[in-house]
């Protein structure tokens, strides 16, 4: 038998299969999916095994050294997603494959089998590896043919465990657990236990109505009906309830208590988007859906109940949501209604943590994944249906190697699995909202918010007359009138900063000169907390200068308006206001989100001041007023979604005020009052932005009318980058049909980062069968000097950011 492995170097020379044998002992444990390592060279590797096969074309094939997992990492599936995620995103195939894979595993963790069968009924050969304990080292077991093949046996019918023994896991943690003794739960539990036993018949009665004779944590229990650990206790002395513990996953949510939720009485609007989702699921067709849902709509809701269905018919669902909305109240959503079939992934969880959650979708314990955009990932192998929340964000597109969008790589896992997608937002992006026009998905509208209640009414205010009228501060007059109203009547609000493409610099008023970091054409951003000037690229950080390093001047002054400022100014103006501000310098350190939030639901503020972080999933019922203090920031970004962009973040962050009965009204503040993001923004008019936008993209010739693919060089040595850059515009020019257009090379919006230049060339087609080709040959042309000069050529199809 040979192994097709796929190794773990990422450059172009090593980007297919290399054949090994599998030794004979190794035979019966090797499967796809699972890693090797395998001499490569002087040295030996990780890989994956791509295939088992019979046959090699070489007459002279290394043997595997040793196997890494138990079970493959990689489903069938996953292996030929991974192929396809190459092709498309243009990266190195075992690139792809390492993203999939937890970071915890990554390394080379050894593995632990665990047994849950006495001494005496152990194989033979297993016996000397336990030597009386109930672990044994997976590595010494499967030295033999006869040890593994017992092994196998052993794990196949649940008597033995294999696991990864992490790092960063201190000891397992045991959970005390009780189940109901005996097949059938009575329903009636006071007569076998006496009139007088209320606490007792209580606990039995609810036990059997919510779990049956499964087992639930003494925790739970206690939490759910008030009763002491004592009245358990009795239980199990007469055999009414077992004991039992359970290891303990550690879960980051575990002291949160989450109630059995209200299931409301779904709207009209609600029951027809989700009609067309449970008959796809049904009838176990590919069916991608866009759900255009103004917010408050209810979107979340039909998700949830097109999630019952799927475990209705014992499949798997995947729940994907922007980082930053991954808050804890939207996670509570989906515990509250799932319980302990839901998973969470996360970019704050630590990786051992991330794990955790990985194994339990992994080994099928849970059904329901939620997460950030790797969750696409998520390897179940019965998917029912796929969720995006929020379908237009960008940070669904990963920017670094693989450069997939998670939305591509989920509606490949739908037709995989033959199931919708459903892509849900209150502003969809323009490309999903094209091909939704085109019947390429179904579209699915929810016009009306919930109970009827009504948008927010918008208000634009225009800052060059306010700056006519002497008014310098970052608040018109109407918005700090509005501000002082709320206050007086104890009604809480929201005020939005956007700091993309914004941000507190340093300028010497003598001679203009700015602070910028040495290491990429960047300015310097202040943090007023050390008094430090910082860049956001590098990390680069230096003490704020007393004096113009130019001329000497004293005259040194910020200009932007960053969060701190603003708060600063707050204070001034409003003394006895509460603030709580919600920016990167104050959620850095882990659960810091989360606490302010808390502490503004529980109304010990009364302004929240923050970036976009807070744009998004804020519910907060008491919430009248909100502010937006520069909209236009974001407009003058050479970026050609710098509209959309807009529009969107208008349209979410209005969406945060009178989402219950308290009506809500909304100020924006700009320079460009007239331009159409913001009056249709204000209008709440998606669809005339979206026929307006279009026509601008169609002149320009941008997405969704043609695709882009951006190909930046970066190189120390500007002279190099230049040269290289116009070789490659020519190049490109030369080969692509007559139909493409290739623009450039220019600088990039960035010109250097981390004393790298960078310039780039951008590729705009309809259809160009030969890309990926054409651009695979560049790559391998170049090999050579990317892996010894340090020059990199970086492909982005379908580009999110453009610096
Ligand atoms: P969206 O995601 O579209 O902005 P949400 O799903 O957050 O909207 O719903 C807005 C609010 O309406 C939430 O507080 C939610 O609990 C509530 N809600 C959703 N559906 C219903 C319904 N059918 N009946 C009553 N309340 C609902
Ligand atoms: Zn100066
Ligand atoms: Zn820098």
């Amino acid at each position: 038998m040979y192994a097709k492995v796929i190794v773990d170097v990422a450059a172009a020379r090593t980007d297919k299969a290399f054949d090994y044998l599998i030794p004979e002992e190794l035979e019966e444990m090797v499967h796809p999916g699972m890693r090797v390592m395998v001499p490569f060279g002087p040295r030996s590797i990780q890989g994956f095994i791509w295939k088992v096969t019979d046959h090699t074309e070489l007459s002279r094939v290394k043997p595997v050294k040793e196997v890494l997992d138990p079970t493959p990492v990689l489903t069938g599936e996953m292996l030929e997603l991974g192929e396809w995620m190459a092709e498309e995103t243009v990266c190195f195939l075992i690139t792809a494959y390492q993203s999939m894979v937890p970071s915890a595993i990554r390394a080379k963790p050894k593995k632990i089998i665990r047994t849950n069968v006495e001494a005496a009924g152990l194989p033979e050969v297993l016996k000397p590896f336990f030597d009386g304990k109930d672990e044994a080292a997976w590595d010494d077991v499967v030295q033999t043919k006869e040890a593994a093949s017992a092994l196998k046996q052993m794990t196949g019918d649940g008597s033995m465990t294999v696991d990864y023994q992490l790092k960063d896991k201190t000891g397992k943690k045991m959970i005390r657990m009780v189940r109901i003794a005996g097949g059938n739960p009575e329903d009636e539990y006071s007569g076998t236990l006496g009139s007088k036993a209320v606490k007792q018949v209580q606990v039995m009665n609810w036990m059997s109505r919510h779990y049956g004779t499964k087992a639930v944590s003494v925790r739970e229990v206690q939490d759910n009906l008030q009763v002491t650990f004592g009245v358990l206790q009795a239980l199990i002395k007469k055999d009414f309830l077992l004991e039992e513990s359970l290891e303990s996953y550690r879960d980051p949510y575990e002291n949160r208590i989450f109630t059995e939720s209200q299931r409301p009485l779904l709207t009209n609007q609600q029951k027809e988007a989700l009609e067309p989702v449970q008959n796809a699921m049904r009838e176990q067709k590919y069916d991608p859906c866009l759900l255009h849902g103004v917010t408050g709509s209810g979107k979340t809701e039909v998700y949830l109940r097109a999630i019952e269905e799927v475990l209705k018919e014992e499949k798997e669902a995947i729940v994907l949501v922007p980082e930053i909305s991954l808050t804890p109240q939207m996670v509570e959503r989906f515990k509250a209604r799932f319980g302990s079939e839901v998973a969470v992934l996360h970019s704050a969880l630590s990786s051992g943590e991330k794990y955790d959650e990985w194994r339990k979708i992994h080994r099928g314990e849970v059904k329901v994944a939620v997460g950030a955009r790797s969750a696409v990932f998520a390897p179940f192998r019965h998917l029912g249906l796929l969720i995006i929340d929020e379908e237009h964000e960008g940070s669904y597109k990963q920017e670094d190697h693989p450069r997939y969008h998670a939305r591509q790589v989920a509606l490949w896992r739908g037709r995989w699995h033959s199931c919708p997608v459903l892509m849900g937002s209150a502003t969809p992006s323009l490309e999903s909202y094209a091909r939704a026009s085109k019947n390429v998905y179904r579209l699915l509208e929810m016009p009306h918010r919930v109970n009827e209640a009504v948008m927010p009414e918008v208000e634009v205010m225009d800052m060059r007359k306010e700056l006519k009228k002497g008014n310098r501060s970052a608040f018109s007059e109407q918005l700090l009138e509005k501000m002082q109203d709320r206050l007086e009547k104890k009604e809480q609000m929201v005020l939005f900063l956007n700091r993309r493409g914004y941000s507190t610099f340093v300028m010497c008023r003598s001679c203009g000169y700015t602070a910028s970091c040495p290491h990429c054409e960047i300015t310097l951003t202040y943090h007023h907390t050390g008094r430090q000037l910082k860049c956001h690229y590098c990390g680069y950080g230096e003490p704020l200068m007393q004096t113009c390093p130019d001329c000497h001047s004293e005259h040194i002054r910020f200009f932007g308006t960053g969060t701190q400022k603003v708060e600063e100014e707050l204070t001034r103006l409003l003394p006895d206001a509460g603030i709580i501000r919600m920016d990167v310098d104050t959620t850095s350190r882990k659960g810091a989100h989360e606490k302010l939030l808390d502490s503004f639901r529980r109304g010990e503020a009364d302004i929240l001041l923050g970036t976009q972080m807070i744009a998004k999933g804020l519910d907060f019922p008491k919430i009248t007023l909100v502010g937006v203090l520069a909209a236009d920031t974001m407009l003058h970004l050479p970026d050609f979604r710098a509209s959309e962009r807009t529009f969107q973040l208008l349209t979410q962050v209005s969406g945060r005020a009178g989402r219950a009965e308290l009506p809500g009204e909304v100020v924006v503040q700009t320079y460009t009052p007239e331009h159409y993001s913001i009056q249709h923004a204000k209008g709440h008019d998606y669809h005339s932005f979206a026929r307006e936008e279009m026509a601008q993209r169609k002149r320009a010739g941008y997405p969704p009318y043609y695709y882009l693919t951006l190909i930046t060089i970066a190189h120390e040595d500007a002279a190099k980058v230049m040269k290289t850059a116009a070789r490659i515009a020519d190049r490109l020019r030369k080969q692509l049909s007559p139909e493409a257009g290739v623009l450039g090379p220019t600088v990039s919006p960035i010109a250097r980062i981390k004393d790298r230049y960078r310039y780039q060339c951008m590729i705009k087609y309809k259809n160009e069968p030969e890309l990926i080709r054409i651009l695979n040959d560049m790559n391998a042309e170049y090999q050579k000097e990317m892996a010894e000069e340090n020059l990199t050529i970086s492909i982005d199809m379908e580009p999110q950011m453009f610096m």
